[in-house]
């Protein structure tokens, strides 16, 4: 019997390689960090919850029978991914890095580039309304915004939030049109963004295109040096055939 493969999880496309290794015979253990109440389950087994950072990764490696480690973790999910990253290293493990490309603009978009949180709030600092898209951890960043900052997330997000926080909770994909009519109905005037990348949630950027009103966008944090990286579910599959089971 050959021996498991252990996925970084918590994203679309970690489901789906879960899947696509369950059908390709892979005994496949997808990990979950237990952030979100309810979460969309893969195929496969799972497990729940943090290692304890890249020494306690580095001890589950070697205590479990595990082959090789894709991390399908979101792409600002940075801390997992050096984790993963030190303890591959650590143990010999063979690792890839399974991450959808970012966005790119197109005709009619007005996209702002910064580096970090703090940044994209000082780009909107002196807007009226902003929808705040960023995720419910990040919003400290932009707790002294005078903005009304419309927030949307699974769960209810928690404080530092900016002062004049309107909440909406739900879980997507969102349409385009949803989309239009959330952000008219909150007068929104720019979109604060990650560059995530993937259809799942692009239709703000399209809705922001329409609407003609700037997305301030967050660059992604670099993929640590050395680990391979692929772009599709389709080139993880392989990656994973070609281990040794
Ligand atoms: P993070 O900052 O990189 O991780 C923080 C800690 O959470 C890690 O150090 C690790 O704890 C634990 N963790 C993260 N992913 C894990 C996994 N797949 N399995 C077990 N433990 C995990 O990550 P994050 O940004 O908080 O994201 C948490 C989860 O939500 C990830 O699975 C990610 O794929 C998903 N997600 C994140 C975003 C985002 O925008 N950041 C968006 C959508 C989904 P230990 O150090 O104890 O091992």
């Amino acid at each position: 019997m050959t021996r498991r493969v252990l996925v970084l999880g918590g994203t679309g496309e970690a489901r789906q390689l879960a899947a696509a290794l369950v059908d390709d015979g892979v005994d496949v253990l997808s990990s979950l960090a237990g952030r979100v109440a309810d979460p969309r389950l893969p195929a496969g087994a799972v497990r729940v919850g943090g290692f304890g950072g890249a020494a306690g990764l580095t001890a589950w490696l070697h205590a479990h029978p595990v082959r090789a480690v894709v991390d399908v973790t979101h792409p600002f999910a940075s801390t997992m991914t050096a984790s993963a990253a030190t303890a591959a290293e650590r143990t010999g493990m063979p690792l890839l890095r399974l991450q959808r490309p970012g966005w790119a603009p197109e005709p009619g978009d007005d996209w702002r580039w910064v580096d970090s949180m703090e940044q994209a709030a000082a780009a909107v600092a002196g807007l009226g309304s902003v929808f705040l898209t960023t995720g419910r951890k990040s919003l400290d960043a932009f707790a002294g915004l005078p903005a009304r900052c419309l927030v949307r997330s699974v769960d209810p997000p928690e404080p530092p939030l900016p002062e004049r926080t309107v909440v909406v909770l739900a879980r997507g994909p969102f349409t385009v049109e949803e989309e239009l009519a959330l952000m008219r109905e909150h007068g929104v005037e720019a979109v604060v963004s990650k560059d995530s990348g993937g259809a799942m949630t692009a239709a703000k950027l399209t809705a922001a295109r329409v609407l003609g009103i700037p997305v301030v966008l967050v660059r992604r944090p670099p993929v640590p040096e050395g680990v391979p990286v692929v772009g599709t579910v389709e080139e993880a599959v392989a990656w994973v055939r070609a281990q040794a089971g």
